[in-house]
C-alpha cells in the first residue's frame, strides 16, 4: 500500500479504502476501479475475516488481481487490534496492516500513548521486514462499527503525532478529527468547525512524509437513507462528512479514506426495494446483484470525487520483496 500512497501524494490526490466482506464487494470495487481507472485498497476487518473466515476473502481477492492484472490493488488489514493479529494477515498474503494501538486487545478499551507506541513499534519490525506497509492511530475516532470502538472520540495532538511516527516509523497515520464510525456520526450538518481539518493542516505541516488516513469518512447521502426508509426501513436522521471537507484534507497531505457505511446503505436500499417491487422473485443472484450494482455505483463516484480515478496506470507496482529492500535500506 505504501506504493499506492507515494504515488497518491506525488499526484495529489487521496485512495479510498473500502471494506469488503463477501464476494459482491470485491468485484462492485474491482468493476468500480476499472471503470474509473483507479488503484485499489480493499479493507478487511477482523469482523470480516471471522465471518468469511478469511481464507475465502483471501481467494476473492486473489482472483480480483488475476482477472484485474493492470490495476494495483492492495489487501489491507484494517483496525488490527495486536501484532499477531497483523502478522497473521501477513502470513495470509495482505500487502498492509493496521495496528490500532489507540484501543487495547478488546477493540474497546483506550490505551496510553506508550502502550500504543509499543504494540506499533512491534507490528512495524514484524510487516517492514516482509514488505508490508503500516498504518497506525493516535487519538480516538469516535463510534462503534463491527464492535470496534470506545464510543468516545478523542482528537490526535500534532506534538504526540511527531513524537509517535519517529518512534513507530509507520508509513501511514489515522487521525482523529472529529469523525466517527458507523451511520449516525452527526446529527446536524457537519460545518468547518465540527472537524477539526485543522488538525490535519497542522500534523502535514510538521510530518510532510507520512500519509494521513482519515476513518469513518462515507459521506452517509441523503438518498441512499431516503431509499432505506421509503422501502420500510428506520435509519433516524444523520449527516456523514461533506465531500467539500474531505478534498480539503486531501490538499493537506490525507491519503487514505476510509468508507465503508455509504456502500452498506446503497446495499441496503437496493435489497429493500428489490424485496418491495419484486414481490414474487426469490433468486439470490437477482437480489444480490443488484445490491452489488449499487455498491459499485458508490464506488464510483467516490474514487472520482477523491481524484484516483484515472491513475491506476501512472506506474508499475512493486513486489513486497522490493519494498522490503527498500524498508531495510
Ligand atoms: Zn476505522
Amino acid at each position: 500500500m505504501r506504493q499506492l500512497l507515494d504515488e497518491a501524494a506525488d499526484a495529489g490526490y487521496a485512495v479510498g479504502a473500502f471494506n469488503v466482506s463477501n464476494m459482491e464487494q470485491v468485484q462492485a470495487v474491482m468493476e468500480a476501479a476499472r471503470a474509473t481507472d483507479s488503484p485499489v485498497i480493499l479493507a478487511v476487518s477482523r469482523a470480516a475475516r471471522a465471518y468469511s473466515n478469511d481464507r475465502f476473502l483471501v481467494h476473492l481477492v486473489r482472483a480480483a488481481v488475476e482477472l484485474y492484472p493492470d490495476l494495483p490493488v492492495s489487501l489491507h488489514q484494517d483496525h488490527g487490534n495486536s501484532p499477531e493479529t497483523c502478522l497473521s494477515a501477513i502470513e495470509l498474503g495482505f500487502t498492509s496492516v493496521m495496528m490500532d494501538g489507540s484501543l487495547a486487545e478488546d477493540g474497546k478499551t483506550p490505551t496510553d500513548f506508550e502502550h500504543n507506541v509499543a504494540v506499533t513499534r512491534t507490528a512495524v519490525e514484524q510487516a517492514h521486514a516482509a514488505g508490508v506497509t503500516v498504518e497506525g492511530e493516535l487519538g480516538r475516532i469516535g463510534g462503534i462499527e463491527d464492535g470496534h470502538g470506545s464510543g468516545r472520540a478523542h482528537l490526535t495532538d500534532p506534538d504526540q503525532a511527531v513524537e509517535f511516527v519517529e518512534r513507530t516509523g509507520i508509513d501511514a497515520l489515522a487521525v482523529a478529527i472529529g469523525t466517527s464510525h458507523g451511520a449516525y456520526k452527526f446529527s446536524e450538518p457537519p460545518t468547518g468547525d465540527v472537524l477539526a481539518m485543522d488538525v490535519v493542516e497542522r500534523i502535514h505541516d510538521r510530518l510532510p512524509d507520512v500519509h494521513l488516513v482519515l476513518h469513518g469518512a462515507s459521506s452517509v447521502p441523503e438518498q441512499l437513507v431516503d431509499r432505506i426508509n421509503e422501502f420500510g426501513g428506520e435509519i433516524r436522521p444523520t449527516w456523514g462528512v461533506p465531500v467539500e471537507e474531505l478534498r480539503r484534507g486531501i490538499r493537506h497531505g490525507v491519503r487514505k479514506i476510509n468508507v465503508e457505511t455509504d456502500a452498506r446503505l446503497a446495499a441496503t436500499g437496493a435489497l429493500r426495494h428489490f424485496f418491495h417491487e419484486r414481490r414474487a422473485d426469490f433468486e439470490p443472484r437477482a437480489y444480490l446483484g443488484a445490491a452489488r450494482d449499487a455498491m459499485r455505483a458508490v464506488y464510483v463516484e467516490r474514487m472520482t470525487q477523491f481524484g484516483q480515478a484515472g491513475h491506476a496506470h501512472d506506474y508499475e507496482p512493486i513486489s513486497l520483496g522490493q519494498m522490503r529492500d527498500r524498508y531495510r535500506g
